[in-house]
């Protein structure tokens, strides 16, 4: 062969094998065992119906400013049920449309055990002066004045959004993050519904047949509707992030711009020395995500302050080694992330009024009892001790929602009506400690969210066998060149054809090499897996 002719072989080969062995190098690098992977400690981590059950027990002990709702419907034989607390620190009311409304959704993700818990801590927080006053410790003013923002606020939390996915990662699948059967919940809302990306994953993020086909994604949507919320706080784990809108471009959205300065502020006073980081979800995380909750939320409902926090992630970890991944493993490592970013949501609380949207809200000059019920025991804990402040309001303030036989529940939702209902929609109440469950509908279309019979926190169990779709099998989705070995074939036949074929070849392994280092510079590939935080 001519020496000109052989160079022409040679040199793309050469290169092909300089790609073929950086490719390797990387894949080793990013598969590399570890001895052990990590299963979740339930003497750190509570096990889901130990957290509920939790959760029943606080708005039990705190009926004047806290009261549980449990939504479920039913699609064919999957059932889903979820649960909402409400929380007035400045007690029940009448006044909702006056205050300012937040929505905090936990456990959105089956494998992202640490959300939830941090939904129980500010449970916990928000049951008492005394727990506010400890999130700021030795700052007394400060906890006055968050005393006297709380006080103008109403709080909705979802302690666990997604029951059904968390149930089979308890039963040992521990890289789930879907929901019962299947769906990914936050990729089943209606913004850019459907878009994949070139590495969509099934396993990963399959958004159902359409839209809100989801029970869990169908009764948030309408929760939202109706509360009509000013902040939309969605808290995920898998990496330390705080992210604006959007998720579905790579870009933030020009009217989220207050909202990221604020997140900015709150990086600043809580998260330095972190890995966390700030901007578009698009942008940040390293791959767009469709479909999602906190998209819906702002351009939909026009809920001026949403964002997606991720609290918590572990690069390091294998792609298998989802406990890990997704979970701070021992308790000092989960009191940390939890004190960190408690914090974090009341420096948000802190810092509401500077948002262009709620600075000259009334909220924010309420008395500190915000009303309360007939009987005076509605009041929250953000009035003067002896209650020498509280101000009495008629009577059609509202009881105090969940006690017994308390006469009607407050009416939140700023005085909104339903605008629409689905028909298998159901609200469910108990006492604690029965376990029998009555079921009201509550499908009237124009009723009132919150009516229906008084509710005791209910701690019912929501038994609904959940059929999976996709597997857990979830394999990283790095491509590995896989033709190669065909490459020679043609060789012997066509020398020309066979040097076109190399050379092309060549420059796609060569690209593929450059687009794989390219996928290691985003958090989700430097992880070694495809594994999705938001
Ligand atoms: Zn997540």
């Amino acid at each position: 062969m001519h020496p000109l002719r052989q160079a022409a072989v040679i040199v793309p080969l050469l290169l092909l094998v300089q790609s073929a062995v950086g490719v390797r190098r990387r894949l080793a690098s990013v598969t590399e065992p570890r001895a052990t992977f990590a299963l979740p400690n339930f003497t750190v981590y509570h096990r889901q119906d130990e957290l509920l059950r939790e959760v029943v027990d606080i708005v039990n002990a705190n009926p004047g400013f806290m009261k549980m709702d449990a939504f479920s419907e039913r699609d064919g034989a999957y059932d889903a049920e979820v649960k909402v607390v409400t929380i007035e620190p400045g007690g029940f009311t009448n006044r909702h449309h006056e205050k300012v409304r937040m929505l905090l959704d936990f456990g959105e993700h089956g494998r992202e055990l640490i959300s939830s818990e941090l939904g129980l801590l500010l449970l916990k927080t928000l049951a008492s002066r005394e727990g506010v006053l400890g999130v700021f410790p030795g700052e007394l003013d400060r906890a006055q004045e968050l005393r006297r923002l709380l006080g103008g606020t109403i709080i909705k939390v979802l302690p666990m959004e997604n029951e059904g996915g968390r149930r089979l990662v308890e039963a040992g699948r521990l890289c789930e993050r879907k929901n019962g059967r299947g769906v990914d919940p936050n990729r089943n809302w209606e913004v850019d519904w459907g878009t994949k990306e070139p590495d969509y994953d099934p396993n990963e993020e399959y958004p159902g047949t359409a839209p809100f086909s989801e029970p869990e994604t169908k009764l948030l949507r309408q929760l939202a509707e109706e509360f009509k919320p000013h902040v939309w706080l969605n808290i995920h784990s898998g990496m330390e992030a705080m992210l604006a809108p959007w998720d579905h471009v790579a870009e933030i959205a020009l009217e989220a711009r207050p909202s990221v300065d604020i997140l900015q502020r709150i990086f600043q006073d809580v998260m330095t020395n972190t890995t966390c980081v700030v901007g578009s979800g698009g942008k940040t995380v390293g791959y767009l995500a469709h479909g999602t909750a906190t998209d819906y939320m702002f351009k939909i409902l026009k809920v001026p302050i949403a964002y997606t926090w991720e609290i918590y992630g572990d690069f390091k970890a294998h792609f298998d080694d989802c406990f890990r991944m997704f979970n701070p493993l021992d308790e000092e490592g989960v009191k940390d992330v939890l004190q960190r970013w408690l914090r974090a949501i009341m420096r948000l609380v802190e810092l509401m009024p500077s948002h262009p949207a709620l600075k000259d809200s009334k909220a924010w000059t309420l008395p500190s009892s915000g009303g309360g019920g007939g009987d005076g025991s509605a009041s929250g804990w953000t009035a003067e001790a002896g209650g020498a402040e509280l101000t009495h309001q008629h009577g059609s303030d509202g009881g105090q929602g969940n006690v017994q036989g308390g006469g009607t529940a407050p009416t939140t939702g700023a005085g909104a009506t339903t605008s629409s209902t689905t028909s298998t929609t159901s609200k469910t109440s108990s006492t604690t400690g029965s376990t029998t469950t009555s079921t009201t509908s509550t499908t009237t279309a124009g009723s009132q969210q919150e009516d229906g019979p008084a509710t005791t926190a209910g701690a019912s169990s929501s038994s609904s066998s959940s059929s999976s779709g996709g597997s857990t099998d979830d394999q990283p989705r790095i491509a590995v060149v896989a033709s190669v070995k065909d490459w020679g074939s043609n060789w012997n036949a066509q020398l020309s054809s066979g040097l076109l074929a190399v050379l092309g070849l060549a420059v796609v392994g060569m690209l593929a090499y450059r687009c794989l280092s390219r996928q290691g510079e985003d958090p989700r590939r430097a992880r070694g897996s495809g594994y999705q935080p938001v």
